[in-house]
């Protein structure tokens, strides 16, 4: 029969890679806790209202990028492109102005996006990301990015760098917008398709188009910096200021506007060297009007999402800690199997790893096992270990003339002995 096969863009994170997620993750959500972040959890799906309304109709994210279906009672919804959306919709849902000025989240999970499958770039993608919600200023926007570089950073990814612009308010973008336009359509034919399109509906996304007409077209195009009220100009200044005080470098790139229609004011990218095309590792920027946008109250807000399949391409082996030590148990006949269960239980209870051959064939077999599964011990019974109420310890790892290679331990000095000299979890 032919097999059914995985769908396009979607992979299966194996056991021998699931460890390492497991790592990140829990590198993560401390460095969260650590910054005073607590985690929201929320649906995977959710109504398609709510990305078109936040994200906006006009991205490509909502335009062409969503898992959409009508569900049993024709309302439509949507598997979740991006996490900030759903936050939202909790924040204002739950009152939660209501009963703290300031809430600081994060989350973690898989995000689906249909979009062309390739290395960093996949349908479905999994991220963290950070929501600080109810303050405006820019000691806001500095605590965020500091967290965004620090998670980097406890995962050991060294050499990426930080990236930052503002798109303005709705009190200076407008006028920004114009000029902007103004200068495009001296230039229109010099841009692709997509581009003249958003000429009309999205023309800050022309800024940052990968195609080589519109780069060069951009290049030229005034600066989202010099069209700047006062107020986004002085925000902009104290978030650079802070961020030199932490001594974490950036650089302004002016051509960063980001894809999603909510962005104010500031927004981010942390970028990687290592990673090819596919180089942005994390994205964010300032949300002022989304909650109100989303029919909540008027909160300021700040946030940002990286991505965590583009983390893990980078994390090599030598990045990774290594894992708990495995202890093999190797029987011989029904009556040692017996003896060993609740020696291997003990052993379990107070934290080790341990597993056995459930096979159970011969000794020879079963120590073959031991080895392919990479044991650090290997725990013997056989008749004469019943007999004297011992267990023969074999180190896998000592050299085969030291005397810590084989030793017979009685059994009730076994727990104390491992204790000591393995990883356990
Ligand atoms: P890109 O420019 O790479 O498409 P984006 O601007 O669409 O990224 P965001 O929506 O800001 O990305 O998401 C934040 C992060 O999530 C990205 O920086 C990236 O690391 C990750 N990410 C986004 N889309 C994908 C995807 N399809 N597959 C894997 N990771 C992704
Ligand atoms: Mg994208």
């Amino acid at each position: 029969m032919e097999p059914i096969r995985i769908i396009r863009g979607m992979r299966d994170i194996l056991p021998e890679q699931s460890a390492a997620w497991r790592w990140m993750e829990s590198q993560l959500s401390s460095v969260c806790a650590r910054f005073g972040y607590a985690e929201i959890r929320t649906p995977i799906l959710e109504q398609s209202e709510l990305f078109a309304r936040s994200i906006g109709t006009e991205t490509d994210i909502v335009a062409k990028e969503m898992y959409s279906f009508s569900d049993r009672d024709g309302s439509q919804l949507t598997l979740r492109p991006e996490g900030t959306a759903s936050a939202v919709r909790a924040y204002i849902e739950n009152h939660v102005e209501r009963s703290e000025p300031v809430s600081r989240w994060y989350y973690m999970g898989p995000m689906f996006r249909h979009e062309r499958p390739q290395k960093g770039r996949y349908r479905q993608f999994h991220q963290v990301g950070a929501e600080l919600l109810g303050a405006e200023g820019p000691a806001a926007d500095v605590e965020l990015i500091d967290l965004m570089v620090e998670l980097a950073a406890s995962l050991g990814l060294s050499g990426c760098s930080l990236e930052l612009n503002s798109l303005g308010c709705p009190a200076c973008r407008p006028a920004y917008r114009e000029s902007l336009v103004a200068y495009l359509r001296t230039r229109e034919d010099s841009l692709c398709e997509d581009c003249q399109r958003r000429l009309a509906t999205n023309p800050l996304r022309v800024l940052d188009c990968k195609q080589e007409g519109c780069a060069r077209v951009a290049d030229g195009a005034p600066h989202t910096l010099d069209g700047l009220c006062a107020a986004c100009r002085d925000h902009f200044d104290a978030v650079r200021a802070g961020l030199e005080a932490l001594s974490i470098a950036h650089r302004v790139n002016h051509r960063m506007v980001r894809g999603l229609d909510y962005y104010t004011r500031t927004t981010f990218e942390l970028l990687s060297g290592e990673l090819g095309a596919q180089n942005a590792v994390a994205a964010g920027g300032r949300y002022d009007g989304l909650v109100e946008a989303l029919g909540g109250p008027e909160v300021p807000a700040v946030g940002f999402a990286a991505g965590l399949d583009r983390i893990m391409l980078m994390l090599s082996g030598s990045r990774l800690p290594a894992g708990p030590d495995l202890v093999f148990v190797a029987t011989r006949g029904q009556a040692a199997w017996e003896a060993s269960l609740g020696m291997v239980q003990g052993l379990r209870r107070r934290g080790l790893c341990v597993t056995s051959d459930v096979r159970l064939g011969s000794l020879k077999s079963q120590m073959k096992r031991a080895d392919k599964a990479g044991a650090r011990f290997v725990l013997l019974i056989g008749d004469e270990e019943l007999e004297a109420g011992t267990v023969t310890v074999k180190d896998m790892t000592a050299a085969t003339d030291s005397a810590a290679k084989q030793r017979s331990v009685p059994l009730d000095e076994l727990a104390e002995l491992l204790a000591g000299e393995v990883r356990s979890r």
